[in-house]
């Protein structure tokens, strides 16, 4: 279960992620482990909201999967796009 979730992300208790041990993978390079987890967040209602908070939270989310992106697709993701961190902050609040 992506335990942190609930004490970092405000949730509603119906996303999919909800029950689930498979955000928080061993082995990121863990095709199907993965694979499970973003196919689970591709289905949730509160995905762009998500992302956007593990993106403007980089020290609360450096382990597990958020918003169906890895670690390293965030770290990758911020190295990219910095000037989109305000944005994702601003979404987030
Ligand atoms: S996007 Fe993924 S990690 Fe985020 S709340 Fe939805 S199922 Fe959970």
């Amino acid at each position: 279960m992506n335990t942190n979730i609930p004490s970092l992300f405000p949730t509603t208790g119906d996303e999919p992620c909800a029950g689930q041990d498979v955000f928080f993978p061993d082995d990121y390079q863990n095709a199907v482990e993965v694979g499970k987890a973003k196919a689970l967040c591709a289905s949730c209602p509160a995905l762009v909201t998500c992302r956007a908070w593990a993106l403007a939270h980089p020290t609360l989310t450096t382990h597990g999967i958020w918003g169906g992106l890895t670690p390293q697709q965030r770290r990758t993701h911020r190295r990219l796009f910095p000037d989109r961190n305000d944005a994702y902050a601003a979404r987030a609040a």
